[in-house]
């Protein structure tokens, strides 16, 4: 039979790991910004690797002209074309084909996955119809939007450092990805050029400030997790280049592989790490991401099912099964406002095939929904604040700023609005999580200081970002 003593203290126990109380919070931001100013010093300075993205220019409205996009970066990738009018025009056209990536491709051979990728685009192309055209000898420009840790080399180069979020093809890391696409195109017969290599997050800044001047800084929140921001190019000291004219420059952070000795991390954190495909390896993405909340819920349930006898006297096999359980389904629990929680019984049916419980076993699964969904949207909130205090707009610098020139410089960079575009179907689809984000932002930083941070859903952004950014590195316009 349950054992609700042990039960109730295995909940306790997880939920104490689990606890995100300001004073950690402001920690976690401290290594934040720390690990941000020693990844920008040099390369391997840090474990967030503070990616140069060459991007120098965000759009600004007047590009114009047929460009293609490819998101690579997780379970779907899509394929995108816009046909942009400049200032007047804006947008005139745009149409997209999202396909499913089969779950072989994912962890095949190289030349697969690019082929599977170059033959979807062929018939995208192959579909291009009215309400688009290029320009009298202009050859098709594409930005490819790849999610994944890449060093960058040029505006259009780059090599893999590793893949993440369940992809692993070894024959691809220490490739040049657009070159392995180019390759690809060419064996599909797709005739066109890749201007523009970006990583998403890049994408939704990219898009966000097509939009806002006031776009700042972009953050993901899907499957995987990442966040870029808008830099002094005096500021990145491996910067060995000459000064970009606009001064700035986008920093890729691959905040996913993100580490602090202050985040709280439990034991079922270390097991999920130790199980998965890459082990020591995207701790702050095991915490806040969407591959991950589902299956940290479901070790928790394993557990209380294998020492409390939660579901009886055996532990239901497909407790057993990884990621079985996912984060839509824990969102769906968490929204669940019905007195008996149908969501919690349709989850353990369709899920587990757990027929019975009762009301108090559901109010626990609900608990723990809270738990993992409260830490890893409170852990998101610290990773925006370090940025924002990174960069003066976190309304933190007139404290600890003395001079009377600097004063009102400083009071100037605050009241300005700060926009952080939000992508990604976590944060999209996961209400609950959207809030307790919000929340700890403004915790962190005051509620007065907040009222000029935005959190926007700039929804898709990425996709229009990588034609905005392929367009402003086109060879032909
Ligand atoms: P990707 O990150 O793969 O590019 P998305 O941005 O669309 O794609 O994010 C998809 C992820 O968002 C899913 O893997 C899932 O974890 C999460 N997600 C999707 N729908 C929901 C939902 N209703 N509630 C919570 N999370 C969701
Ligand atoms: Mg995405």
């Amino acid at each position: 039979r349950t054992s609700w003593k042990r039960a109730q203290c295995i909940v306790d126990e997880f939920r104490g790991g689990c606890s995100t109380p300001l004073s950690r919070l402001r920690q976690i931001v401290d290594n934040m910004v720390v690990e941000m100013h020693a990844g920008l010093a040099i390369d391997g300075g840090s474990k967030l690797k503070m990616v140069l993205s060459y991007v120098d220019n965000l759009p600004t409205g007047n590009e114009e002209g047929l460009f293609y996009a490819l998101d690579l970066g997780g379970t779907n990738f899509r394929v995108l074309r816009v046909q942009l009018g400049g200032k007047e025009k804006r947008i005139m056209n745009q149409e997209y084909k999202e396909v499913s990536i089969p779950p072989k491709v994912m962890v095949g051979s190289n030349e697969d996955l690019f082929d599977f990728i170059a033959t979807e685009l062929a018939s995208f192309v192959a579909s291009e119809g009215e309400g688009f055209y290029l320009l009298p000898g202009q050859q098709r420009e594409l930005g490819f939007t790849f999610s994944f840790p890449v060093k960058q080399t040029s505006i259009n180069s780059g090599t893999l450092m590793k893949w993440t979020k369940g992809f692993a093809i070894a024959e691809t890391v220490g490739k040049d990805v657009v070159e392995e696409l180019q390759g690809a195109m060419h064996r599909s017969n797709v005739d066109m050029r890749v201007a523009a290599l970006v990583n998403d997050t890049v994408g939704t800044l990219a898009g966000g400030r097509y939009e806002d001047d006031d776009v700042m800084v972009a953050v993901i929140l899907g499957t995987g997790s990442n966040a870029c921001y808008v830099e002094r190019a005096d500021a990145i000291p491996k910067w060995r280049g000459p000064l970009p004219a606009s001064g700035s420059m986008v920093i890729n952070m691959e905040w996913g592989s993100f580490t602090s000795a202050h985040l709280p991390k439990t034991e079922v954190d270390d097991a999920l790490d130790a199980d998965s495909v890459n082990p020591c390896d995207q701790i702050f993405e095991k915490m806040i991401s969407g591959m991950y909340l589902g299956d940290i819920v479901r070790r928790v349930l394993w557990k209380l099912a294998a020492e409390a006898a939660f579901f009886g006297g055996k532990v239901p096999s497909r407790l057993e099964v990884p990621f079985i359980l996912r984060t839509p389904d824990v969102s769906a629990i968490h929204a669940d406002q019905s007195p008996d929680l149908k969501e919690v019984i349709r989850v353990l049916r369709v899920v587990f095939g757990i027929q019975s419980s009762t009301l108090q076993m559901r109010k626990m699964i609900v608990d723990v929904c809270d738990i993992v969904a409260e830490r890893g949207a409170r852990l998101a909130g610290a990773g925006i604040v370090g940025i924002l205090k990174k960069i003066g707009r976190d309304g933190g610098s007139l404290a600890n700023n003395g001079g009377l020139e600097n004063h009102s410089y400083a009071a100037a960079e605050e009241r300005k609005k700060t926009v952080v575009a939000m992508d990604g179907g976590l944060y999209e689809h996961y209400p609950k999580f959207r809030e307790y984000l919000k929340q700890s932002v403004v915790e962190l930083i005051g509620k007065e200081a907040a009222e000029h941070i935005e959190l926007r859903l700039s929804k898709d952004g990425s996709g229009i970002g990588a034609t905005l950014l392929a367009a402003s590195h086109s060879s032909f316009v």
